[in-house]
């Protein structure tokens, strides 16, 4: 009902078959029990709770829409749903999921061979191994489809790969890294399969973030590194091979920016019904309920459309422009949401133990990551016209 979630007003989570409701019901309860009281602290000491990893596996919640290799082949509803459960409580977990099972998962589900899928995601989706993606570089972000700057060079059965990697989330304990490179010998980008201890491999972990503090980004740099043939993803040959990644993961990030405004709307809602100023709770005051609304309607709308992204995605009928779209649109009101659940508790909006602060700092890192909303307005504007603009 919509008193039990009363962010989703237009009941979008009925739409769900009963088990899979069950286990968002399942992790709510995961979440609230074990991530909500340790959170804060982790956030201000930037450091990750590795010792959830174990209870997370057991959820079975990894690559929840993937089919086969031990994942649940559930829908990507359901994998958007999880995004948002887990985001609504803390973005850092929804943002290590979303790299281990998205983009780490992602790349080795769509790009790898049927050996190298039946080698890695197993484990992957049992969370005993876990992922990361490095794609970013110091010098390359936006630009990364012309100008990645890692290279990659064929020597009989090994790749040796070289350059540096930035923001890499997961990528200090990770155990599978994938890596994107351009091989000097064709100019394409490539993707491969870093294990973790392979000589020539090294991270180190980015300090003084403002935003999910609690995920372990990381720089990396590559140096003669050394890798079997086989840990070249059969299918990743160029950046399209990226993309194809990119658009199942961008889709993944919108439902998590609905996930970061409804964690703080139902903390300010919260926050309206207790906090009485003139005698009377603010939730009374019309300028109070108008500033409600306007969240309520951020989020619904965000979730309205990440819900039929994820149908036409399962119906094989998405397409980059329409992840893109959802992207840039949920995380601009998710931005405009956390702001209003901070102005509506005051000066306790900036407080991390009253749980909104943690919100709107996070939307920050959600707004700029996997394609900031220029890089993804330009995908969608190309799509419109015919013409790209990116350069
Ligand atoms: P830049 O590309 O330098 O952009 C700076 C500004 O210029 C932006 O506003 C951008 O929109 C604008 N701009 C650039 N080009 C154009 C253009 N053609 N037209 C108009 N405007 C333009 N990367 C990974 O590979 N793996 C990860 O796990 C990962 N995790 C991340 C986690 C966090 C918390 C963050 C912050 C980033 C992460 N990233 C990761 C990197 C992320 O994808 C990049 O930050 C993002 O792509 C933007 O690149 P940039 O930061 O280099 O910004």
């Amino acid at each position: 009902t919509t008193e039990n979630w009363p962010g989703d007003f237009y009941r979008l989570r009925e739409t769900l078959p009963a088990e899979d409701q069950a286990l968002l019901a399942e992790l709510r309860g995961f979440l609230a029990e074990h991530v909500a009281p340790i959170i804060n602290d982790y956030w201000t000491r930037a450091e990750f709770p590795r010792q959830l990893i174990p209870e997370m596996a057991k959820l079975g919640i990894a690559g929840a829409s993937y089919h086969g290799y031990g994942f649940r082949g559930r829908s990507p509803l359901l994998d958007g749903f999880i995004a948002l459960e887990i985001a609504r409580v803390d973005c850092s977990i929804a943002t290590f999921m979303g790299v281990h099972g998205g983009l780490s998962a992602g790349s080795i589900y769509l790009c790898g061979s049927e050996e190298q899928k039946q080698r890695w995601l197993p484990a992957m989706a049992r969370m005993e191994k876990i992922g990361s993606f490095g794609l970013t570089e110091p010098e390359v972000g936006s630009g990364a489809a012309g100008g990645l700057m890692t290279t990659c060079r064929r020597e009989g059965d090994e790749w040796v790969l070289n350059g540096a990697k930035r923001w890499i989330g997961n990528a200090t304990f990770a155990d599978i890294n994938v890596i994107w490179a351009r091989d000097v010998d064709d100019g394409q980008v490539k993707g491969f399969v870093v294990e973790k201890g392979t000589p020539g491999f090294a991270t180190e972990v980015m300090k003084n973030k403002i935003a999910l503090r609690v995920v372990q980004n990381a720089m990396i740099t590559l140096t003669d590194c050394r890798v079997p043939h086989a840990n070249k993803l059969e299918s990743a040959n160029s950046f399209a091979d990226t993309a194809r990644v990119l658009r199942m993961t961008r889709g993944f990030v919108a439902w998590e920016a609905v996930g970061c405004g409804l964690g703080a709307f139902e903390h300010a809602l919260a926050y309206a019904k207790k906090r009485k100023q003139f005698g009377r709770p603010i939730g009374g005051f019309q300028m109070v309920q108008d500033q409600l609304v306007k969240m309520l309607a951020g989020v619904t709308t965000s979730m309205t459309l990440c819900h039929r992204l994820s149908q036409l995605e399962e119906q094989g009928q998405g397409s980059e422009e329409a992840a893109s779209l959802a992207k840039l649109y949920c995380t601009v009101s998710a931005r405009e949401t956390v702001g209003l659940a901070r102005e509506l508790l005051g000066g306790n909006g900036i407080l991390l133990e009253e749980n909104v602060g943690r919100f709107v700092a996070d939307a920050e890192a959600i707004y700029s990551y996997e394609g900031t909303r220029e890089i993804n307005a330009l995908i969608v504007g190309r799509g419109l016209t015919g013409i790209g603009a990116f350069v």
